[in-house]
């Protein structure tokens, strides 16, 4: 990933931002989090064969305090916590009133004109005529070097008649960007803090991110300079510890050698010999295996931290949307044509492209402009970035044949000269059918 992307004129930042400033060097987010090794004071896990619960607690409880029994002293660990509390957070200009679910869709800015005007001159060239030769000798050529072909049938069947004809191949792409934002939570683990107090943050889509690559699908994540605050945890409210939910807070589980049932069956000497279970010694419980008998464990949303830091994220999905057309007259079904190779007639890309209208085949035309229209109106909360168009010529030749009194067509279609004969009167020697 190549963020953050090279400075455009006008860009964010501007030159001469004050230490701390965004982007930071090499994708890292604002803020640097992770932190490097080597933890803050107080931090979690504590040092090895140190009993757990010596985490200071900024409520004050008391520190080094075994947890009691029934776990009260921490809150209800939820699996799937969502922050979903905003109050206090700030809200700033241009990001409305982002919550922590979904994502606030940003609308884009206006997209720039085009005069109609200045259409540029489109060169077709020769390719969109292929010759009645040339589909002859593919097909001949097929019939000569497919050896499954069900040789007998081709040669003794009686072509009747051999139509060449273009198939048509219009492909409209338009690659758009679409930016959202939510805000987001990430365990604050005492790093610089990019916060209101530098500055009120660029407007959405002042923020630089450039695709690596135009044409194809990308997602980005930033976070939104200068919004990010650190404030309590709300699913262990401060504690960094929540309440284990294997043992429901009282340390002690089922025994896992004798699933709980005190003691163990072997079978010796034909007969079933009860033996005492050494682990639990006979109780059926055992220590609790995930919080280690205290009860508790720290708090999964800030990692055992007590605070997090909040801040406004913001999502960038570059997306290429392709609608196409296909011009293919003969009973073959069309959408064969879409997966074989032809002739390049035409390739332009823009950022806003013109619809082609001077290329000689009318429905061509006809198909370009309402692909071109519906594209304009398609994505109304993405900006455009760039369009592709794409014609190609796909030779297919319709062959009529007569075999054992019996008349039916077959195609030979596409550059690779791939058939399509579901009426084939012959099955191959390996006992396939051809298709
Ligand atoms: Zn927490
Ligand atoms: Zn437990
Ligand atoms: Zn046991």
């Amino acid at each position: 990933m190549s963020y953050p992307p090279q400075q455009a004129a006008g860009g964010y930042p501007p030159q001469g931002q004050p230490a701390g400033g965004y982007p930071p060097p090499q994708g890292q987010p604002a803020g640097g989090y992770p932190p490097p090794q080597g933890q803050p004071a107080g931090g979690y896990p504590p040092p090895q064969g140190q009993p757990a619960g010596g985490y200071p607690s900024p409520q004050g409880q008391p520190a080094g305090q075994a947890p009691s029994g029934d776990g009260a002293s921490a809150p209800e660990e939820v699996a799937d916590y969502r922050p979903g509390d905003t109050s206090g957070l700030k809200t700033f200009e241009g990001y409305g009133n982002v919550g922590f679910e979904g994502g606030s869709f940003l609308p884009p800015p206006p997209p720039p004109s085009y005069d109609e005007q200045q259409a540029p001159s489109m060169d077709f060239g020769q390719a969109a005529n292929i010759t009645a030769e040339e589909a002859r000798a593919a097909l001949l050529s097929y019939v000569a070097e497919n050896c499954c072909y069900g040789k007998g049938a081709a040669e003794q069947m009686e072509m009747k008649d051999i139509n060449p004809s273009n198939a048509f191949h219009y492909t409209l792409e338009t690659f758009c960007e679409g930016r959202t934002t939510a805000r987001t939570e990430i365990p604050y683990l005492g790093d610089a803090v990019d916060g209101p107090f530098n500055g009120p943050p660029p407007m959405p889509w002042d923020i630089t991110c450039a695709p690596t690559q135009q044409f194809s699908d990308q997602v980005y994540k930033l976070p939104v300079p200068h919004t990010a605050e650190v404030r309590m945890c709300g699913m262990c409210l401060g504690g960094g510890f929540v309440r284990c939910n294997r043992c429901h807070g009282v340390g002690r589980d089922t025994c896992s050698h004798c699933s709980g049932r005190g003691h163990t069956v072997h079978y010796r000497d034909g007969e079933h010999h009860h033996e005492h279970c050494h682990r639990c010694h006979g109780t059926g419980r055992d220590t609790c295996g995930r919080c280690h008998g205290n009860g508790r464990v720290p708090c999964p949303h800030c990692k055992g931290q007590g605070r997090v830091k909040a801040f406004i994220e913001m999502t960038i999905t570059f997306k290429n949307y392709v609608t196409d057309y296909i011009l293919e007259e003969t009973a073959m079904p069309d959408e064969l044509i879409r997966d074989v190779s032809g002739v390049e007639v035409f390739n332009q890309s823009m950022p806003q492209l013109w619809p082609i209208t001077t290329f000689p085949v009318r429905q061509v035309n006809d198909n370009s402009v309402r692909l071109v229209e519906a594209a304009k109106r398609a994505h109304p909360t993405e900006r455009q970035l760039q369009q592709r168009q794409i014609l190609r010529a796909v030779p297919v030749t319709e062959v009529d044949y007569k075999f054992k009194d019996r008349a039916s067509k077959f195609w030979v279609y596409g550059m690779q000269r791939k058939v399509h004969a579901p009426d084939y009167p012959q099955q191959c020697c390996c006992g396939c059918t051809i298709l």
